[in-house]
């Protein structure tokens, strides 16, 4: 663990990366105040921060974890939870909400048990990659778009609702040269997308009388700006959201043949993105993959965890989620292990616990440090502790519960 970030800690000392959305900014401070008040953000008025932080309150974290449902201390935790998982013919490991680290460590645990793994976002995250297994892409950074953008076109509404600080990164209303648009949707997101993309393209004229003209007039603005970038939320997406990022992106690779263009998806917080970056660096292989008895198996639809979940394809769950209580777990029938944020403490009490194992870990970048990759992707950022929580990181853990399973699995044989 690092040196707590002291400065970070003082009103209006920055610099804090916060680690509750994938915007992760940096500018803005904390207010830790005397142990048991809430965290407050300084700086910035962000509500989703302002949420998140008021989970915490800066004092050590007294929570144990449990097993069906009783107190027990970490090591019975662990031995209970490799039991899980050495027993399972085929796990599946969710939420995964957690960091560099963590992600790692979850690896090779996903390697020595076979589990499949999927993030709680994962069915978003599929519509991006997709598209990009599919066709490539262009896209850019917060940096380059704050820098040398000079239109921010927003494809799935108002990037704000959800990326509260996004405008303020970008530095619209700083500078005079760097407009934002929404696109006017007509009817259908995926309609709307490709008929701009072929009046970009040429393919349908501009004063074509049948053509919505706040439309036309957005194809010609895009044509006429020297540097444009399209922003959309694969959250937002409906199903079979890739096609709507492909024609994204062809706009994009259009527009680049006379001016310059980009792509930029918002989305992948609570750790997905970084998630999926380690799981594809450490096996070349992005998340809905498993590494089985076939070798390294990647099935971005039938390794979505809810289907698995609904059709009774695995028979126990790990569960992730060191940012905050949500994403929570689904309730499940089969055995469950959370790696969770202290509020997901079940309180259904024993006789609905068996077969369920609860962990508090640390949060990255509140109680304990960490690296987050940015939405941008390419953007590594490390996270400062604020305070002492007292709690063990989910790497740490992860890797315990790694060893114990080998030992199981090696008693076994002898
Ligand atoms: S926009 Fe995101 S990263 Fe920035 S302060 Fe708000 S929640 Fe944190």
């Amino acid at each position: 663990m690092s040196e707590f970030d002291t400065a970070a800690a003082q009103p209006g000392h920055p610099p804090w990366t916060c680690p509750f959305c994938p915007l992760l900014c940096d500018t803005f401070g904390v207010d830790v105040g005397p142990p048991g008040r809430s965290l407050k953000l300084v700086g910035s008025n962000c509500p989703r921060a302002s949420t998140a932080l008021a989970a915490f309150d800066g004092s050590p974290v007294a929570v144990q974890p449990q097993v069906d449902g009783r107190d027990c201390d970490l090591d019975t935790a662990i031995a209970a939870a490799a039991s899980l998982l050495a027993a399972s013919r085929q796990p599946l490991f969710g939420g995964l909400g957690t960091d560099v680290a963590g992600a790692r460590a979850l690896y090779a645990l996903a390697c020595e048990t076979g589990a499949i793994c999927d993030a709680a976002q994962g069915q978003a995250m599929m519509h991006g990659l997709r598209a990009l297994q599919d066709r490539g892409g262009f896209t850019t950074t917060l940096a380059e778009v704050r820098t040398r953008a000079e239109l921010i076109v927003c494809m799935t509404g108002d990037p704000t609702a959800r990326y509260p600080e996004f405008f303020r990164r970008c530095g619209v209303g700083e500078r005079d040269d760097l407009q934002t648009e929404m696109l006017p949707v007509h009817g259908d997101l995926f309609d709307t997308v490709s008929l701009l993309a072929a009046v970009v393209a040429g393919r349908i004229p501009v004063d074509d009388d049948r053509l919505p003209a706040d439309l036309a007039a957005l194809s010609m603005r895009l044509r006429s700006a020297r540097y444009s970038v399209l922003v959309y939320e694969p959250g937002r997406l409906p199903a079979q959201g890739a096609l709507v990022v492909e024609a994204i992106q062809r706009i994009v690779a259009t527009l680049n043949r006379s001016t310059r263009a980009a792509a930029l998806s918002l989305g992948g917080g609570d750790g997905a993105a970084t998630v999926n970056q380690v799981f594809a660096w450490l096996s070349g292989l992005p998340l809905r993959s498993r590494a089985g008895p076939l070798g390294l198996e990647h099935e971005p639809l039938c390794f979505d965890a809810g289907r698995l979940l609904a059709g009774g394809a695995v028979d126990m769950l790990l569960w992730v989620s060191s940012y905050g209580p949500e994403p929570a777990p689904p309730r499940v029938d089969i055995p469950r292990i959370v790696l969770g944020h202290p509020g997901m403490r079940p309180r259904d009490g024993a006789a609905n616990a068996r077969g369920q194992v609860f962990i508090p870990v640390s949060t990255p970048g509140i109680g304990s440090s960490g690296h987050l990759f940015r939405t941008d992707g390419s953007v590594l950022l490390p996270l400062r502790p604020l305070h002492e929580d007292g709690l063990p990181g989910t790497a740490d853990v992860v890797r315990r519960l790694t060893h114990a399973v080998k030992t199981k699995k090696q008693e076994r044989v002898q």
